[in-house]
């Protein structure tokens, strides 16, 4: 505790960078707090696809988008950083509260911070729910406290990096990238790749990894706007709703889709992003089939140690996971997901 009150003393005198290490030293005290967020963005949420970011302006979004939530895991610094999330920041200030109040307007840098810090929390919570990091059960995946940079570029282009470090950095053009849930949890998809030992050695590794992070954005979205009791309808197979209305021309935003009809090998053109639509369709139809507990544990025990090879070899790998998880009728049930894109 003591080291901790000394490193955020530091940090507030001479900038942010030290926040990191407070937080990447913390074993996390589990404290809670108070942000406002919004659920997963206004777009999807409110079904407003004439929302445009307007310079970063409140009066583009009404207040009906925002939605007071409960920050859990903290350590107790006064930072946004805990058991699963760490937030660093290169432009603006860095969100400090000594009694965890974090509740800000989407103009306030301070905003994206909190975006991320809830979204990449409550995304590992379900993980850990899965049983995934818990003691006799299934191995942890990226099971950290995740560094996480905002708005470290001026371009609207988010991505992971093990360069040096394994840092999600999410960018400022258009709209906030970290203001799209879905955004955010796209980039944590490629982190907990990361974070399984998953090999990105080919373009069909990439691929993927690109459509399992759109289906996991859109899972995860998911589930807890169902735990929130912020929606009751199915969910969109639409990915980044809101962030995609700076570069689309609608009338329905979607950066891309998960329930396209793409097929395995015709369809492949050599760019991970649109390839990744292959794999995306076939994580969603083994949703749609098993529900999304089931469904993503399978996805995620499947992809354990990927060597990096192709789409048949860890669509099989997957079905097996299936089998040994569930037994013979869900292990059916992938292996159709993926004979209906030509993958196996
Ligand atoms: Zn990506």
């Amino acid at each position: 505790m003591h080291r901790k009150l000394i490193a955020a003393i530091v940090a507030a005198t001479l900038g942010v960078v030290l926040v990191a290490v407070a937080g990447a030293t913390s074993a996390g005290t589990g404290s809670t707090g108070t942000g406002t967020v919004f659920a997963d963005n206004p777009v999807q949420e409110l079904g407003l696809e004439n929302l445009t970011d307007q310079k970063d302006s409140d009066a583009a979004v009404p207040p009906a988008a925002y939605h007071d939530v409960t920050l859990t895991n903290l350590d107790g610094s006064g930072f946004l950083c805990g058991d699963y999330a760490c937030v660093r920041t290169s432009t603006g200030n860095p969100a400090f509260s000594p009694t965890n109040t974090f509740r800000y307007m989407r103009h306030d840098d301070e905003f994206e911070q909190v975006m991320a810090y809830y979204w990449i929390t409550e995304a590992q919570k379900y993980v850990h729910s899965l049983g995934f990091g818990e003691p006799g059960k299934l191995p942890g995946v990226d099971n950290v406290s995740q560094p996480v940079r905002i708005n470290q570029y001026g371009v609207d282009n988010s991505f992971t990096t093990d360069h040096p470090t394994n840092e999600i950095r999410y960018g400022k053009g258009g709209v906030d990238d970290a203001e799209d849930a879905e955004v955010i949890l796209h980039e944590y998809g490629h982190a907990l790749h990361q974070g399984q030992g998953f090999q990105f050695t080919s373009e069909e590794a990439g691929a993927i990894s690109e459509g399992f992070a759109d289906y996991w954005a859109v899972t995860v979205t998911d589930v807890v706007a169902q735990q929130q009791g912020w929606r009751e309808q199915e969910p969109l197979p639409c990915v980044a709703d809101w962030d995609s209305t700076s570069y689309t021309s609608g009338p329905i935003h979607c950066l891309r889709r998960i329930d396209g009809n793409k097929l395995y090998p015709n369809d492949l053109d050599g760019e991970v992003h649109d390839d990744g639509e292959i794999w995306s369709r076939a994580l969603w139809d083994i949703r749609l089939a098993l529900g999304h507990v089931k469904a993503d544990t399978i996805i995620l025990d499947g992809s354990m140690n990927f060597p990096g090879t192709d789409m048949p070899d860890l669509a099989q790998r997957t079905v097996d996971a299936a089998q040994s998880l569930y037994g013979k009728s869900a292990a059916n049930a992938v292996r159709t997901a993926f004979e209906h894109r030509g993958i196996l």
